[in-house]
């Protein structure tokens, strides 16, 4: 294999604990052996590539708010708030980390291990509504694996937003947003819910089951759902996975 060297050190995982101890190695403030800090990967000195044990994924909560003011001397935030076809001034988020499922084809599943972890509503309601008083935002992606995993979590969190006028969406599973009650959904598309990504992948159950995506999917159910969001007004964008034979 050609090296080039240009990577001296690799951090695999959640940066927020991995990071900081590993620039206190770099500058001299820690004499901390390389293989005790979680999340890793480096060579040492015999050339060897050794990656350190995975930390588990941190508390949301527990985590400080990002430093959005101090981003802000170098880049004006207001330049990542884009026009989308929900609104004029779009903020980017991400609220939860990994996923519970461990579908065959998704590249999240070696990462997370099955695992999820999210901020709780107010957590997020309070950056949003940050951003709704700094600069006026009027929708929100979510780019969570799985925003739609804790209906308690989703909610709560449509009962804070339900009156600042901001349209959202986010990626979710049709097994797992089957299970909300049409008046749910209802509360969710008056909260600003506009439009969910949905893992449709086939109307194939055979081809479903060899997919293993867990849970209870079927081709019955997707149909089924497609026609409940249309009755809530929910734009269900559905992902197919096909395979191309040349
Ligand atoms: S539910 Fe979605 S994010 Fe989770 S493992 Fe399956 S495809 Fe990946």
């Amino acid at each position: 294999m050609y090296e080039l060297g240009y990577v001296d050190y690799i951090i695999s995982g959640p940066g927020d604990n991995t990071f900081p101890k590993l620039l206190d190695v770099l500058e001299g403030n820690s004499d901390k052996n390389l293989m005790l800090i979680r999340n890793l990967i480096f060579k040492n000195e015999d050339g060897k590539i050794i990656q350190t044990v995975k930390e588990a994924l941190l508390d949301q909560d527990s985590l400080p708010q990002y430093p959005y003011t101090y981003f802000n001397t170098f880049y004006p935030l207001e330049n990542y708030l884009a026009k989308t076809f929900m609104g004029k001034k779009t903020f980017a988020y991400h609220s939860s980390m990994g996923c519970p499922f461990t579908c065959s084809f998704c590249a999240v599943v070696p990462i997370y291990n099955a695992k999820w972890k999210a901020k709780a509503a107010p957590t997020i309601y309070k950056d949003l509504k940050y951003f709704k008083e700094k600069y006026n935002i009027d929708a929100v992606e979510f780019h969570d694996n799985n925003f739609f995993t804790s209906k308690k979590r989703v909610m709560e969190f449509s009962k804070l937003v339900i009156d600042d006028n901001i349209e959202w969406w986010g990626e979710g599973r049709i097994d797992t947003i089957n299970k909300y009650s049409d008046e749910e959904l209802h509360y969710m598309r008056k909260a600003g819910c506009r439009m969910i990504f949905l893992g449709a992948e086939t109307g194939n159950d055979e081809v479903l089951k060899q997919m293993n995506k867990g849970g209870t999917q079927s081709g019955e159910m997707i149909k089924s759902f497609v026609k409940r969001m249309k009755a809530v007004d929910i734009i269900p964008r559905t992902f197919v996975r096909t395979r191309i034979t040349w």
